[in-house]
């Protein structure tokens, strides 16, 4: 089957602490506890790179990036210099395993809501490294294609016309215009060489996320939303997808039929208006 398939320690998954109501194993924040953390691989004020104590998927290397101290905040509540921060330290050490050939895919992504599959309300992302997971079967090239919104310093929006599940998908792209002339990149979906952006790019693509997550929270007027970032490599360059969660629906689960909503062009209008002012 064209599928990657892992497999996922059940007996580890059992402990995992769970910080949003309703769950099993209800805890206090972990990652609000700092002098406990352990495994600690980097730090830049506030923001830490750890090992993930719950190594759940075997093989591969699960690490955490604690986004802040401030357990109940997210994005859109960052001021625009963190946001900055932390989006060049979690590229920079992505990429820095991407590059390190010690890995055949490494992923980077972030969970936030009950219904994005995470367990811990605290903001964070993961960075996994696997040895024997096929990138080429992660994500179709046509996904990232949309209505355009605005394109600035290399970094491209879009809402999704292919969206990879359903409803209102938003693209980051990063075109060659993000990168330094000299710089060589790997072709189709191969993980490296995948080169560290401009430095002006990575700010336009922090606040440009910060922006698509403002704007989604604001039309998803609910206290459970939910939506997950996923920062992918398609022909060397950085490309991010911005995600809103719901419960999914019947005929993707059963039948991969993806919703496309009819609303694209205005939605790209109203993000496109929002954008423009940052
Ligand atoms: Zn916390």
């Amino acid at each position: 089957m064209r599928v990657n398939l892992i497999d996922f320690n059940i007996a580890v998954g059992k402990h995992k602490p769970r910080t949003f109501q309703g769950m099993p194993n209800q805890s206090s924040c972990p990652f609000c506890d700092v002098k406990n953390l352990t495994g600690i691989l980097a730090t830049e004020g506030n923001i830490i790179l750890l090992k993930n104590k719950y190594n759940v998927m075997e093989p591969s290397d699960q690490l955490v990036l604690i986004e802040t101290d401030q357990c109940r905040s997210d994005i859109p509540e960052y001021s625009r210099e963190h946001m900055r921060r932390l989006v060049r330290f979690g590229l920079s050490h992505w990429l820095t395993m991407v590059n390190s050939g010690d890995y055949q895919s490494v992923v980077f992504f972030k969970n936030f809501g009950p219904l994005s599959g995470g367990t811990l309300r605290h903001p964070h992302m993961q960075i996994i490294g696997f040895p024997k997971i096929n990138p080429a079967l992660m994500y179709e090239p046509e996904e990232f294609q949309g209505v355009p919104v605005i394109t600035q310093n290399g970094v491209e929006v879009n809402i999704s016309t292919q969206p990879r599940v359903g409803f209102t998908e938003i693209n980051l792209n990063l075109t060659a215009a993000a990168y330094s002339s000299k710089v060589a990149f790997a072709e189709e979906k191969v993980q490296s060489p995948a080169p560290l952006p401009l430095p002006g790019a990575m700010d336009t693509l922090a606040d440009y996320i910060q922006g698509a997550v403002a704007f989604l929270k604001e039309i998803h007027q609910r206290e459970n939303f939910s939506y997950n970032l996923f920062f992918y490599i398609y022909q060397g360059r950085v490309h991010v997808r911005l995600m809103p969660r719901y419960p999914t629906s019947p005929l993707f689960i059963g039948y991969s039929i993806h919703l496309n909503p009819t609303n694209r062009e205005q939605t790209a209008k109203q993000l496109r208006e929002k954008l423009a002012l940052i």
